[in-house]
């Protein structure tokens, strides 16, 4: 049954868009762009531009965006699998192209899942600094994971906690900040029409009252001199000019800055923020579904103008962290005078492993052990103590009785020549493989980074010709 459009919101767009609503509601009825965002961490766009079987258009706006047709299904591909790409409508990634992330910053995305964002954001870290991928919602904390594995991002922390909780526990400790904000999803109403049921003017101001509470806790997490991006994908004023204009009213010290009105972005309406206007409104963004080829959404860009000191709580380098005596006091015990590293043993098993299969090294002084688990520490790490985190860096693997089983988030972290022996399968082999089946292959025993036209997909273990399939048993494809 097809979905109509909630008649208060027909009647509140005409009152708000007057001439443009025509154009506006017209946009509603074509069909959703689609699009996808090339992986900077595994190829150059040019690259997949001469592999891609589909005809891509580039999107303006963001550097390694493309809109793709429906019927490409870009989603059942092993490139999908493979992590070469993220599926993204093309004006949610104007977001992150606002917040200018560039390597080495120290990065949080305040409400990641499903991790949209927050791989475009590991892709412009590029491996160095830090992202911390939060969700509050434990529910959204898988899809979230496997997206940043997929990604391959060797740097992300993910946590599932509260903006409160992370306000209190870090402060003013990040140099990027991203709320990309729980919305009433106007935006969404044309690819996912379930929305349209879902909206009400109540649930509208319900969406502003939560917006404003995190904003509040968003902004203490923001360093000195630090930036905010505020962003939904809705078009309600209750949850944008008004936000802001609210947020800047009771915060002196931060101003907007302006953000590019070019391809199509139109500027934010102060006129639609109520007693509170400002003419500053105009640096944010709106992208209308009729001025652009994406669904829609807000972006407000904001300048920590606080002069107080950077949170003391500032990141540490991990290998400080690592050595540091009290710490392996509490998660070690002592034998005689001597400090006893419970994970000594899994150490030893990561870097036999690392030897006989990688060509790559990582550090050992980020190496951290978990009951058996071996990670790879992101090179700054944040004193995690007491919040709750799922995943703190690159889990490399699973330390068993005499032997090292790698993890699936190393092999999709791995570059095709970073590993010994590698298996390269063709479109359809690789189908095969993503089902989980087993395939003949000789050579040498052991584990077989196995790609699809060379980009890892997951692991193999080779045993007297036959390789078995280690692709994780809930990614397989039906
Ligand atoms: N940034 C994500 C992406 O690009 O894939 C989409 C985020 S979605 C628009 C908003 C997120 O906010 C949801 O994952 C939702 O669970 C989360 N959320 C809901 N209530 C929240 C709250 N009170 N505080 C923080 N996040 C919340």
């Amino acid at each position: 049954m097809e979905s109509v459009l909630p008649p208060a919101f027909v009647e509140r767009m005409h009152a708000l868009l007057g001439a443009e609503a025509d154009a506006f509601f017209a946009a509603l009825e074509r069909s959703p762009a689609l699009g996808l965002r090339v992986n900077p961490l595994k190829l150059r766009p040019e690259r997949f531009e001469r592999i891609t079987p589909w005809a891509l258009e580039p999107v303006p706006w963001a550097l390694f965006g493309f809109r793709v047709a429906e019927s490409a299904r870009p989603g059942k591909h092993p490139y999908h699998a493979a992590g070469l790409y993220y599926l993204q409508e093309p004006s949610a990634m104007a977001v992150v192209e606002a917040l200018d992330v560039r390597p080495g910053l120290q990065v949080l995305d305040l409400a990641a899942a499903p991790g949209g964002k927050a791989t475009q954001i590991a892709g412009y870290l590029n491996g160095e600094g830090l992202l911390v991928a939060n969700e509050v919602e434990s529910s959204r904390i898988k899809p979230l994971g496997e997206n940043l594995e997929r990604w391959g991002a060797r740097n992300a922390v993910i946590t599932n906690e509260t903006p409160e909780r992370l306000a209190d526990h870090f402060g003013a400790c990040f140099d990027r900040v991203l709320l990309d904000a729980p919305c009433s999803g106007e935006g969404m109403f044309r690819k996912n029409p379930g929305a349209r049921d879902e909206w009400s003017v109540e649930h509208v101001a319900g969406c502003a009252a939560r917006q404003s509470r995190i904003l509040d806790q968003a902004a203490r997490l923001v360093a000195p001199d630090g930036l905010l991006v505020y962003s939904t994908c809705t078009f309600a004023p209750e949850e944008n000019e008004q936000r802001i204009a609210t947020f800047l009213a009771e915060h002196p010290q931060w101003s907007l800055i302006e953000i590019p009105k070019r391809h199509g972005f139109a500027a934010a309406r102060p006129e639609w923020a109520g007693d509170l206007a400002t003419p500053e409104l105009t640096r944010a963004v709106r992208l209308w579904p009729h001025r652009v080829a994406g669904e829609g959404h807000f972006i407000a860009l904001l300048h920590n103008g606080v002069r107080s000191e950077r949170s003391e709580r500032s990141l540490l380098p991990s290998a400080g962290f690592d050595r540091d005596e009290s710490r392996h006091q509490k998660r070690g015990g002592r034998r005689g005078d001597r400090v006893v590293d419970p994970g000594a043993a899994a150490r030893t098993a990561w870097q036999t492993f690392e030897r006989e299969s990688l060509t790559t090294s990582f550090p050992t002084e980020r190496l951290s052990v978990h009951n058996d688990q071996v990670y790879l520490m992101p090179a700054l790490l944040p004193d995690l103590s007491g919040l709750r985190v799922v995943r703190s860096g690159l889990w490399l693997g699973t330390a068993k009785p005499g032997r090292f089983e790698p993890s699936h988030a190393l092999a999709l972290a791995l570059l095709p020549d970073e590993a010994r022996h590698t298996i390269s399968l063709t479109l359809d082999e690789a189908e095969r493989y993503l089902r989980g089946e087993t395939f003949a292959n000789n050579g040498p025993d052991g584990w077989v980074l196995i790609g699809v036209d060379g980009w890892p997909l997951g692991w193999g273990r080779r045993v007297g010709g036959v390789v078995k399939n280690f692709y994780p048993k809930g990614l397989r494809w039906m």
